[in-house]
């Protein structure tokens, strides 16, 4: 089962951050979407869904901002 790491883009610094967590998706991402950075607003998996609407705190500015928009969440696959 392939996993992905989860960045989302920064409104207060504008550069994306990588979120603590891992996902692994058993469906959904084409083989050639699988390298390099993928647009998960599609079809959201409920781990990045609740990634959603929740305060982010940015590691450059130290505020805290909403999450929200699924255009601003990109996964990339996990080198093993
Ligand atoms: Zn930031």
């Amino acid at each position: 089962m392939p996993k992905y790491k989860v960045y989302v883009f920064c409104d207060e610094c504008g550069i994306r951050h990588l979120m603590p967590v891992i996902i692994a998706l058993d469906h959904g991402l084409d083989q050639n979407e699988s390298t390099g950075d993928i647009h998960a607003g599609k079809k959201l998996p409920p781990e990045i869904a609740k990634l959603l609407n929740t305060f982010v705190r940015c590691p450059n500015t130290g505020k805290r901002y909403v999450q929200e928009g699924d255009d601003r969440v990109f996964l990339v696959p996990v080198e093993w």
